[in-house]
């Protein structure tokens, strides 16, 4: 499969928006586009979005008549961009005292909330939580010291002190997420905070002056005490909890002995194993296995692997 194409299995990020960049500078516009009609904002609040309590829920995009009061208030606005319906901005609501919007739904952490939206909702979402999540950690500059302001429609902040001027931009924090296998097993590992029996890819934040194969080797060697032989890169996919940038690869182990360490850090995987992908099948068919959730790039990797044997379509078991 092409690597656009894969990465478009994965959720968070907004395929039909036009990111509209172009039209972040004109400030008379975009104070237009705030009080048009057609313009629809995405409320985030203590970095959670606004989700119906329906039956089957859905996101709350609230129009343009609701939303001018919470614009004069607001923490941030930015501008998302535009799809056929129009213009839509990310409003990053005061954390302080109760939850606003009392009524049109609850305030909801997307990881919970994701696998019951629809897609297209769901990176709409994710795109202005990470917008608001960093305007809220950015609200002094890290140089003096000074408050920051938002200009470029939301997609920069500057530092309002005369002498510095420094300008902010929004922050990712890239992680290498991986599916190494040896033969016909591949390596999953357990972190002991998930929930019970569930195992998935190793994973690992990149460090500064490393390069993405580095950190993968490095990670798989941390985590599980294995060496890789060489890799392939997949698929990418944002996971905005809070800002990272998975980046998917697929490696060959070059050794099999698994060591876990005996005094890991918090976070460090709690249990490594190899499975078969006849393992995989019969755990997930007896409940005694759980996987990533299937918006997950985690999942994709496991299932394109899983795939490519004869035991047919990984998301159909148990279900
Ligand atoms: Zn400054």
């Amino acid at each position: 499969m092409e690597h656009y194409t894969r990465s478009s299995l994965n959720y968070f990020t907004p395929r039909a928006l036009d990111r509209a960049a172009d039209k972040r500078e004109d400030t008379a516009r975009l104070a237009e586009e705030l009080q048009a009609p057609s313009t629809r904002f995405i409320p985030v609040w203590q970095d959670r979005n606004l989700i119906t309590e329906d039956e089957i829920p859905k996101a709350v995009f609230l129009p343009c008549a609701d939303a001018q009061a919470l614009v004069s208030t607001a923490e941030s606005v930015t501008l998302l961009g535009r799809d056929g319906a129009g213009t839509i901005f990310a409003i990053g609501l005061p954390a302080e005292g109760d939850a606003p919007l009392d009524g049109m739904g609850r305030f909801r952490n997307l990881r919970w909330a994701a696998a019951l939206l629809e897609e297209a909702e769901c990176a709409l979402l994710a795109y202005a939580k990470a917008m608001a999540y960093w305007h809220h950690h950015h609200r002094f500059c890290a140089t003096c010291g000074s408050p920051t302001e938002s200009v470029s429609g939301g997609h920069a902040r500057v530092c309002t002190d005369a002498g510095c001027r420094w300008t902010h931009f929004p922050q990712m924090s890239p992680a290498i997420i991986v599916l190494v296998t040896l033969g016909e097993r591949c390596l999953l590992g357990r972190k002991a905070e998930w929930l019970e029996n569930m195992y998935s890819t190793l994973a690992g934040f990149v460090e500064p002056a490393e390069s993405l194969e580095a950190a993968l080797i490095r990670e798989v060697r941390e985590e599980a005490g294995v060496e890789v032989a060489s890799m392939r890169y997949f698929a990418s996919q944002p996971w905005p909890f809070p800002n990272s940038l998975m980046l998917g690869f697929t490696a060959k182990a070059a050794s099999e002995a698994i060591r876990i360490g005996e005094d890991e850090a918090p976070g460090e995987l709690d249990d490594a194993r190899w499975f078969t992908r006849e393992e995989i099948r019969e755990g997930l068919a007896q409940g005694t296995l759980r996987l990533p959730l299937k918006l997950s790039i985690s999942f994709h990797l496991i299932e394109d692997w899983f795939d490519a044997g004869d035991l047919g379509p990984l998301r159909e078991i148990g279900e």
